[in-house]
């Protein structure tokens, strides 16, 4: 263990292992195999990397993420490490010197797809790999490909078995981000894993800031969002269709943003361009259908915005997890609305899935709007979903931190369903709130809907409000949306007792957005990072800019993301420290021996340059 330490010091620069890290590494090092459960940013690489490192031989990462891959090496290569990959964008030259470099034990580390590994040239080159300079380790990553049931299955995931045959000596870690059990349970089947040591963490994500808004005008809401918290960050807006991510792109650029569309529709070339970019530079906006994001490890993302409600929780928790990998205050942003709920019960009802998978979806929907509806602390809820207990409320999302008020619905609830039931149970929402509210309106007298007592019942509430009472009326369960296409309320069962007056209704009361509210971010955990933009002294600021431009010469320079040279905790930590000597700057979270040595003195000379007057 005591090597395990050492590499963490002098090849990363950081002091402690995180989570269960060293517990891992320690089995990893026994010679043990290991499925480790960690949330996204929990720090899996380490877990791998180092006792590739300090185990004889080349450590072998199976990941499906081929376009990842050359950040992955480069970022390796910053630390000093030697590693390389083969997949099926390198050429035949480049390949064969990987070969070589294999053979001849120069390697710490290869990644490799898994279709390639499991090809028989491959299979018998490791062959001779592991006869001669031995094989480390085998790490699957993204392990949850191999279940049928998650959301990213790869067939060839689970032929990953052979390894246990073919090297039985070699240890072997699986690992992923997927929580729920039934998952875990077919990765350790299909992979065989039944020996293995099996490590689960927290799914916590204490650095996101959780806050879901019911918007009218989603986009000015958002704008406001972003202009408060985030006016120079690099961040995700998710959107439902292709139409509206190029939308909400184009008028971010009009707000003098650098925004970019990424969806299916884009041809291949273009969608890797914006990806690089939104790697590559800073600040750059990714607005995009949820096409966008499987594997994306850039650590600053420092918000998700969804402008669309996800399907399930596991989506949105899996989407809002991009943010703030690197640990430092990130924020998970949603606006939704009527319209959402609506759009997503009808695409449910016509979804041409069995009846049972049809029933899973409904499920997951309805825990999905539970969500958004609810009024208490919606990290406790998120954690319970996922079956952890969660005593306490976290300070941490819009409902800790502005409790909303609920008041007594019921009236109001009353005379909306009833509404609904004497114009017949076939019109929509607007149709209703108008006769609600007694409009004078050709289609109202048209169907004679001007006589019911219903007509003009409603005139203490807006339209606005109104709509927001369907909104929950529907998200509860007490409305029903047609599924023919035109958004027709229907009453359910469990709106029987409501409208009869035997059960009361609470609703959640619309809380004023009240202009350019900055979210606020109380992460208060003994592993929070020490220095974040929040607390980054007023004298530091000039410094923590001129480190930043640093960076992202040296980035462009070398042609990878600025993160690979520094994470923004370092840069922050340096800009805090002022280190004055190149051993001060040894001290500092991510300063390894091989960066000190590559860029300690160009970074040195800048604090040196901006000394505070
Ligand atoms: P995951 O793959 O679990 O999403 P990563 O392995 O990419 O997470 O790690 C997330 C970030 O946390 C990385 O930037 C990594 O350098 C950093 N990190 C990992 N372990 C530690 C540690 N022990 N101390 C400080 N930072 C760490
Ligand atoms: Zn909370």
């Amino acid at each position: 263990m005591q090597r395990a330490y050492h590499f963490l010091n002098t090849v990363y620069g950081y002091n402690d292992f995180r989570l269960n890290q060293r517990d891992i590494i320690e089995s990893l090092l026994q010679g043990r195999d290991v499925l480790a459960l960690m949330p996204t940013g929990g720090g899996k690489s380490l877990c791998y990397q180092i006792p590739a490192l300090a185990r004889d031989g080349v450590g072998i990462v199976v990941s499906p993420l081929i376009a990842l891959m050359q950040d992955q090496v480069d970022a390796l290569q910053q630390l000093g490490i030697r590693a390389a990959y083969l997949n099926s964008t390198l050429d035949f030259a480049s390949v064969q010197q990987v070969e070589r470099d294999l053979l001849a034990g120069t390697l710490d580390m290869l990644y490799v797809a898994p279709e390639r590994l499991l090809s028989d040239k491959m299979l018998s080159l490791l062959d001779r790999v592991h006869e001669t300079v031995g094989v480390a380790l085998f790490a699957i990553d993204e392990a949850h490909c191999v279940s049928q049931w998650g959301h990213d299955f790869r067939p060839e995931y689970q032929q990953l078995s052979v390894l246990v045959e073919r090297y039985p000596g070699v240890p072997r870690i699986a690992l992923t981000a997927t929580a729920d059990l039934r998952t875990r349970e077919e990765i350790i089947q299909q992979l065989r894993l039944q020996q293995a040591d099996v490590f689960v963490n927290s799914f916590d994500r204490p650095n996101i800031h959780y806050a879901i808004t019911q918007g009218q005008n989603a986009r000015q809401q958002l704008w406001h969002f972003i202009e408060a918290n985030h006016p120079q960050d690099a961040g995700i807006v998710y959107c439902l269709s292709r139409n509206k991510v190029e939308d909400i792109a184009a008028w971010l650029c009009d707000q003098e943003r650098v925004a970019l569309a990424y969806h299916a529709g884009m041809d291949a070339a273009t969608r890797r361009d914006h990806q690089q970019r939104f790697l590559r530079e800073e600040g750059v906006i990714m607005v995009a259908t949820i096409a966008f994001g499987m594997g994306i490890d850039k650590p600053d993302v420092r918000f998700v915005a969804h402008l669309s409600l996800p399907k399930s929780i596991e989506a949105y928790y899996q989407e809002t997890g991009r943010a703030g990998r690197d640990g430092l205050p990130a924020n998970a942003w949603m606006a939704y609305g009527l319209q959402d709920v609506i759009s997503l019960r009808q695409m449910m009802a016509q979804s041409t899935a069995s009846e049972q998978q049809k029933r899973i979806e409904h499920h997951k929907l309805e825990a999905m709007l539970g969500l958004c509806e609810m009024t208490a602390c919606r990290r406790q809820a998120l954690l319970e979903y996922f079956g952890e207990a969660a005593p306490e409320p976290c300070g941490n999302c819009d409902n800790c931190q502005h409790p909303p008020e609920a008041w007594e619905a019921s009236l109001a609830a009353q005379k909306a369903l009833s509404c609904v039931y004497r114009t017949g149970q076939r019109f929509g929402v607007n149709y209703v709130v108008d006769v609600l509210l007694g409009k004078d309106d050709s289609r109202i007298s048209q169907f004679r809907h001007d006589l019911l007592t219903t007509y003009g019942i409603g005139k203490e509430y807006s339209s606005p409000e109104w709509r927001n009472i369907f909104r929950q009326l529907i998200a509860l369960g007490y409305l029903s949306v047609d599924v023919d296409g035109h958004g027709g309320l229907r009453l359910t069962d469990k709106s029987r007792p409501l409208l009869r007056g035997e059960q009361e209704l609470h609703l959640r009361k619309e809380q004023k957005p009240e202009k350019r509210r900055k979210e606020r971010n109380r992460t208060e955990r003994a592993d929070k990072p020490r220095f974040d933009r929040e607390t980054l002294p007023a004298e530091a600021e000039a410094l923590w800019e001129a480190l930043r431009t640093l960076r992202l010469q040296l980035a462009r320079e070398q042609g990878v993301p600025p993160y690979v040279i520094f994470h923004d905790s370092t840069l922050l930590h340096m800009a805090t420290e002022r280190p004055s000597t190149l051993e001060a700057m040894r001290g500092i979270t991510g300063v390894g021996e091989s960066k000190l040595e590559k860029y300690g003195q160009a970074f040195l000379d800048v604090v040196t340059a901006n000394l505070p007057t």
